[in-house]
């Protein structure tokens, strides 16, 4: 539902889990500040 997810973001901002952070553009889970910090998160590797 595409109002509802609005609503959410709009109230409910995605932030970074690392500094908290609102997260620009919306949807990459970790800012660009952090990103170089969790490589292991940013580039899941195969084994
Ligand atoms: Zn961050």
């Amino acid at each position: 539902m595409r109002l509802l997810r609005l609503l959410n973001d709009t109230v409910f901002p995605p932030r970074c889990p690392v500094c908290e952070q609102i997260v620009t553009p919306p949807g990459r889970g970790i800012c660009a500040a952090c990103l170089p910090r969790v490589p292991f998160v940013a580039e899941p590797r195969c084994l």
